[in-house]
């Protein structure tokens, strides 16, 4: 979501007539869109701000924008810290900066912490400008801001406020215009896809209305949070032949217990249900998930239980994540029990573990045939190229150039734990 927003907010600025440099040194306003929703994400953007002091002492007028999660978290307390700062705007002030650019000289060293009651949602949803992306080929396109959950970890609803939906037509507009600028797929994103709702629409709706009413090629999504996840959706994830057959499906843990701490709504038993639904009615799904080690209270036969289900479920990959505490959430009051090194244990003892089953699983492809499309040239080898499958599988491939934002026909050679490596 906030690369979503980055780009959203480079295309906008372009539209009004700024220029992108990726140097610091020359710019004139630098702007660090922030996340906070681990320490370390905030660590590091705290670590990036001090430097920002170096930019003013060498350009006093230069000016200095911090916008995101964090923003909106630390407000105030961030201009006390580093007085050099001009203007912090949160998630959902985030598409005003040109405004604020234009009045620069009003605004200047200025912190406008955000307030939801000023919320616009014309300016984050009508937008007729395009994200600025890396490849024109494939765009994120959000169909919500928020979120409503309230997992005990996470800080997100208390950054990015409750959820909020964007009303269909708005997003099959934002999609038409996509496919008229070249892209060929989108991911449709939101914190919890599978509760979407406007005027009568549900997702499996609204993936059936992006599949009819637009030309978009293939259609992804993100993500899913396995209590809304409907049979009426994997029917839809099944049927409709634009819509791509992977699940990200966040787990968090294999303890029924730590789950209920966790408030995810769901036990490993309905977990495994689902998976085996999901199995049953789309072939070749691929399922990736997030999971947390250490939340608090977690024990070694937990943290098995993780394991057991990383087991059966063998999810194609997985993002892991040592827990860790955020203010105001529900987790914050419970005691930080489980010592650091333990975590970093854990969590090395998994991703060791989900690398050894997605080798198996990718070896498994070897010599089968898959359609990519082919959207960037490898960063290894410029004469390689880079796609990815239906599953969401990344494939290298050699070739040639004109393979460059076309769907192809690639036959698996080989495979490691991350990358497939094909060819046309
Ligand atoms: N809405 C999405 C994404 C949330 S943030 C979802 O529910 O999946 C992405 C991932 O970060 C989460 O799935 C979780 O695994 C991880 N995460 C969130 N808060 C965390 C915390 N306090 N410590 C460690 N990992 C966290
Ligand atoms: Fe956070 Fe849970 Fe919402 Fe995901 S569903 S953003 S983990 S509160």
């Amino acid at each position: 979501m906030n690369v979503y927003d980055s780009e959203r907010l480079q295309g906008l600025l372009l539209s009004k007539g700024h220029r992108i440099t990726r140097n610091p040194e020359d710019a004139d306003i630098i702007v660090l869109n922030t996340c906070s929703v681990r320490e370390k994400a905030e660590r590091r953007a705290l670590g990036r701000l001090s430097e920002f002091y170096r930019y003013k002492q060498r350009n006093p007028d230069v000016m200095l924008v911090v916008t995101g999660c964090m923003a909106q978290r630390m407000g105030g307390e961030l201009v006390e810290q580093m007085p050099y700062l001009d203007l912090i705007l949160g998630p959902d002030q985030i598409f005003q900066l040109p405004e604020y650019l234009q009045n620069h000289s009003d605004y200047s060293r200025v912190a406008v912490c955000s307030s939801r009651e000023d919320f616009d949602f014309k300016q984050i949803w009508e937008s007729e400008i395009l994200p600025q992306r890396k490849t024109p080929f494939t765009s994120f396109v959000a169909i919500s801001r928020g979120c409503d959950n309230f997992c005990s970890y996470c800080v997100v609803p208390f950054v990015r406020g409750p959820e909020r939906h964007r009303p269909a037509d708005q997003i099959i507009r934002e999609i038409q215009l996509l496919t008229e600028s070249g892209c060929k797929e989108v991911t449709l994103i939101g914190q919890n896809v599978n509760s979407y709702k406007f005027g009568g629409k549900d997702f499996a709706d609204l993936l059936q209305m992006v599949n009819d009413q637009t030309k978009i090629d293939w259609i992804r999504f993100m993500t899913s949070h396995p209590k809304d996840l409907s049979e009426k959706l994997i029917h839809k994830i099944a049927t409709l032949p634009k819509v791509c057959e992977h699940i990200h499906l966040p787990l968090q843990s294999g303890s029924d217990r730590i789950l209920e701490k966790m408030n995810r709504g769901y036990t490993s038993q309905d977990y495994l249900q689902l998976v085996e639904r999901i199995k049953k009615s789309i072939e070749d799904a691929s399922l990736t998930t997030d999971i947390i080690v250490g939340f608090p209270t977690e024990t070694e036969d937990d943290f098995q239980k993780t394991q057991d289900m990383m087991e059966k479920v063998k999810f194609d990959s997985a993002f892991m994540f040592r827990y860790s505490k955020r203010e105001e959430t529900k987790a914050a009051i419970l005691v930080d029990d489980v010592p650091e090194e333990e975590k970093l244990k854990r969590l090395h003892t998994i991703i060791q573990l989900q690398k050894e089953i997605s080798k198996k699983k990718n070896q498994n492809l070897l010599g089968k045939t898959f359609k990519i499309l082919v959207d960037e040239t490898s960063k290894r080898d410029e004469n390689k190229w880079k796609g990815k499958t239906k599953t969401n599988k990344t494939v290298i491939i050699e070739g040639v150039k004109d393979l460059l934002g076309k769907i192809v026909l690639v036959k698996i050679n080989d495979a490691d734990s991350f990358t497939l490596f094909g060819s046309p």
